[in-house]
């Protein structure tokens, strides 16, 4: 996994990309400038020039480009989701975005953003305008008093460690990459594991978007205070995130200990393993070869490799720690490597039934093989107040499952979501999941009102593609 740039496929395609993203951005820039009742008309130039053009074009693969000879295409991380919008444009400022999208509603064009592309599902699809705000990126405010930080859209999770340190601040949490974009992670409900520790929406306490009319709205506790628990989860249905500002904590240090046990004392010792911790979670292994598929250490079939974190004092002896345990700032401990070998499904489910839900995996998951080889993971997440949050008044254990890609794995998806099903699962907004409108609206006591707010800020459904139609029109 790298960071933004690395992930690039080489410097000169970088380089043609830049040159090819500044000239699409510049004859944008020619198209907006003009006076308002030509506006139409060149954007309408403006795409038919991207339709019609054949010269190579940008490919942006989650954060990456290729080239194609037609129109620009993007793709996620993992390679499972590609498609090609009318125009990619790199984006520097609000004031843009909300040029354009007043400009692309008015003329009924559809327009989604993206952070880094680590959604697995289509959430991101469009034949219209994709905006890139890769220049957006950056702490931009830090409060040390207040404990809250103001960033850009695209500052990653990992961007937000050395500021907050030096100004004696940590996030409260972090899940398994520090790769997002925050207003990605936010957007989707990402989270890390503890009982007490809700996912990154909980903490949004303000924002800026552009909604889907070009209006430029601000959410505080004292600005449109009764939009912030929609925009906690949002999916980028509201609008487009310019600016979030997120509730921290005091530094900290972790205390990181592994352990490898079999899956049967796990399941016992699970509800004193999550209480006893700050941070307890595991992967189990379904298979002797599933750790080295998410890059683990060590575990044979039926084994858990398990991580706890708990909080320590800075001036712990490092030097007396055996190789299983580590201490260091929190924001240096979460963060673990994955290569894009796997295409994940993830559920909420609710913590007090853990126990049965553990043992019903594991007959399901032995029924399954061998296509079901990669680990399970298993987190516990806290509560939260944010409507489409699948952790929305409820504590919950979330298991997370992956498919091989180039296998037909749908068949196993499936009868992992029966059983998440049987226990009232909630989906994970950037994981594959076979939701409904209907599925949602029983299992999201908020979701009507989610709906409502979603009509209101987009209100000709300027954010919404097939995906998310299908599910909040
Ligand atoms: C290797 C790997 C590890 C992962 N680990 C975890 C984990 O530990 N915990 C967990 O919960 N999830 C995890 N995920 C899932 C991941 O955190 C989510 O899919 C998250 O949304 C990805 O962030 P992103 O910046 O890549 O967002 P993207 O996938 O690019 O976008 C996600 C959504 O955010 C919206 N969005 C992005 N920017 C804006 C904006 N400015 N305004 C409005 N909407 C916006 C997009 O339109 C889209 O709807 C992992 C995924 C991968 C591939």
């Amino acid at each position: 996994m790298g960071s933004w740039l690395s992930t690039y496929s080489g410097r000169r395609d970088h380089r043609k990309a830049t040159a090819i993203r500044r000239e699409n951005f510049a004859i944008f820039l020619q198209c907006i400038s003009v006076k308002p009742q030509r506006i139409s008309v060149k954007l309408n130039r403006y795409l038919a020039y991207y339709n019609s053009h054949k010269r190579n074009r940008t490919t942006i693969r989650g954060n990456r480009m290729t080239s194609d000879a037609q129109r620009p295409t993007w793709t996620n991380w993992v390679g499972n989701q590609s498609f090609a919008p009318s125009a990619i444009i790199e984006v520097a400022s609000e004031a843009e975005i909300a040029t354009l999208v007043a400009r692309a509603a008015a003329q009924g064009i559809g327009v989604r953003t993206f952070g880094t592309g680590h959604s697995f599902t289509p959430i991101i699809e469009t034949d219209g305008l994709l905006l890139d705000t890769q220049r957006l990126r950056g702490v931009i405010a830090i409060d040390a008093a207040r404990q809250q930080v103001t960033a850009l859209p695209k500052t990653t999770v990992g961007d937000f460690g050395e500021p907050l340190w030096e100004a004696g601040l940590a996030l409260a949490n972090q899940g398994d990459i520090d790769t997002q974009a925050i207003a990605g992670a936010i957007a989707t409900g990402t989270h890390g594991s503890g009982n007490h520790l809700p996912s990154f929406s909980a903490t949004l306490i303000g924002a800026r978007f552009v909604d889907g009319l070009g209006n430029l709205v601000t959410v505080s506790a004292t600005e449109n205070a009764e939009v912030l628990p929609a925009l906690q989860t949002s999916l980028g249905l509201l609008g487009l995130l310019t600016s979030l500002t997120i509730k921290v904590i005091p530094a900290y240090h972790l205390h990181a200990r592994t352990a490898t046990l079999p899956y049967g004392e796990v399941i016992e010792r699970f509800a004193e393993f999550a209480a006893n911790n700050r941070s307890f979670s595991f992967f189990w292994m379904p298979s002797d070869e599933s750790a080295a598929l998410y890059c683990l250490d060590n575990g044979k079939r039926d084994d858990c490799a398990i991580r706890f974190f708990n909080e320590a004092p800075p001036d712990m002896p490092r030097q007396k720690l055996p190789a299983n345990e580590r201490l260091d700032r929190a924001y240096r401990i979460y963060p673990m490597h994955y290569d894009p070998n796997f295409h994940e499904m993830e559920y909420f489910l609710p913590l007090e039934a853990a126990t049965d839900i553990l043992q019903e995996m594991r007959k399901l998951m032995f029924r399954w093989l061998p296509l079901s080889v990669y680990p399970l993971e298993i987190r516990t997440v806290a509560q939260d107040n944010a409507w489409m949050s699948p952790n929305y008044g409820r504590d919950n254990l979330v298991v997370s499952v992956s498919g091989k890609p180039g296998d037909d794995y749908w068949g196993y998806l499936r009868a992992c979501d029966a059983l998440f099903a049987e226990f009232k699962g909630r989906p994970h907004w950037g994981k594959l999941h076979f939701m409904t409108a209907d599925r949602l609206d029983r299992l999201f006591p908020r979701y009507e009102d989610f709906v409502a707010m979603r009509r209101r800020f987009d209100p000709q459904g300027t954010f919404l593609n097939a995906h998310t139609r299908a599910l909040f029109e």
